[in-house]
């Protein structure tokens, strides 16, 4: 097994979350020695070549503090205001922990639908990457003032996940109030073993989620390990690492043996990452023809959808089902009424069905980025087709 130097020996740009429990750092309120501990670790990162982002929660508890209100359990319009509240404190105090490091520091808020539409993800992506170049360091939340249910990544575990397989980070750091990964939850079983690396995010390790294990973020093991599974896809490592660990930012960025590692799987391009990442808009079912087609790297023609749902326009990312499981997402070459009449039809048809053609193709191969389960699968195909041939 590669040592942890070994995986992470090349990172270059590094996304840190901070959770509200580690901002609090076991208080009741924002703990700015600890923020200006972390400032001081991305300085020395930076000085080191290294780029860093970070994504904070604390908005809403910070804002429920200094409003002096405790909201009732599922009361939402108290917690988008307190958001908006506790937002401007927060970048307030991580803007006076960077100034001591002479660093500059930029909020950014976001929603889900910001990386799902392509445009507003490349005007995203341009603006972070002037900051970088500017040596700004980016400040991520959740836009929770104006989240409404559909739009929301709901925990700042995903929100990061995506801003590190969006920006095309190497390594994703997640600061938690557990130290890592462990095969049971350590808080009722004594016996509960750690694991420092984790090489394929697969059900046993899923099955280690159980349940959160903190009282005022909100999110879990679970949620981690799903993060763990974003940033694998999209060829970025992530760490689960405790905020109070000595020097844990540093010293998770520079390979020293902190946490637990998930280590990515390998490269794959920034067009099929943002596929990946963008939230759908419809499913198209299709049969198996179209998917052994699809696991073979071809385009997929409209013989093979047997149902389209959802409303979506061409261009727009929709999942890509055979029997019932997503194996896909792609980028679609007609809108979801186009498709609708065209479905299960031969290419040489469209023209004749729609009063014109875009394109043979119901989704260019370029367009499709092959999910996990079905990228295993396309290797297994390839492996036996190599068989046969040989
Ligand atoms: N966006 C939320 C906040 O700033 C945090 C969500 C989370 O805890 O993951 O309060």
């Amino acid at each position: 097994m590669p040592t942890r130097k070994e995986i992470l020996g090349s990172v270059e740009r590094v996304v840190v979350k901070i959770g509200t429990s580690s901002l609090m750092q076991g208080t009741d309120s924002i703990h700015q020695p600890f923020m200006d501990s972390v400032a001081e670790q991305v300085a020395r990162l930076r000085d080191e070549g290294k780029e860093v982002l970070i994504v904070t929660s604390g908005a809403i508890g910070i804002g429920l503090k200094a409003m002096g209100v405790v909201p009732k359990p599922n009361e939402i319009p108290i917690r988008q205001a307190a958001a908006s509240v506790g937002q401007s404190i927060l970048m307030q105090k991580w803007s006076e922990s960077f100034q001591k490091q002479g660093i500059l520091v930029a909020q950014i808020l976001m929603t889900l639908d910001n990386y799902s539409d392509r445009e507003s993800a490349l005007n995203l992506n341009n603006t972070v990457e002037t900051l970088l170049r500017n040596g700004v360091v980016p400040i991520f939340n959740e836009n929770d003032a104006v989240c409404i249910k559909e739009i929301k990544f709901g925990d700042n575990d995903t929100l990061s996940a995506i801003v590190a397989s969006r920006t095309d980070a190497d390594l994703l750091v997640l600061l938690s109030d557990i130290d890592g990964l462990y095969d049971k939850d350590p808080h009722s079983n004594p016996d509960a073993r750690f694991i420092p690396t984790v090489e394929r995010i697969d059900e046993s390790v899923m099955a280690m989620g159980g349940r959160s294990s903190t009282s005022v973020g909100t999110g879990g093991m679970v949620t981690k390990l799903s993060a763990a599974k974003i940033c694998s896809d999209a060829g970025c490592h992530m760490i689960i690492a405790s905020s109070t660990a000595y020097g844990v930012v540093y010293r998770t960025a520079v390979g020293d043996d902190v946490g637990t590692v998930f280590v990515a799987e390998a490269e794959i391009s920034k067009k099929r990452r943002w596929i990946k990442a963008a939230h759908p808009s419809g499913r198209v079912s299709i049969d198996k023809g179209a998917e052994k087609a699809l696991l073979s790297h071809r385009s997929l023609l409209p013989v093979g959808i047997t149902e389209v749902s959802g409303t979506f326009a061409k261009g727009e990312v929709v999942e890509i089902a055979s029997e019932g499981n997503v194996v896909a997402k792609g980028i679609c070459s007609y809108g979801s009424s186009e498709l609708s009449k065209i479905a299960g039809k031969h290419s040489a048809e469209i023209e004749k069905v729609l009063g014109y053609r875009v394109h043979d193709d119901a989704f260019i191969s370029d367009n499709i980025a092959l999910l996990r389960y079905s990228r295993r699968m396309s290797i297994e195909t390839s492996l036996s087709c190599s068989n046969v041939q040989v």
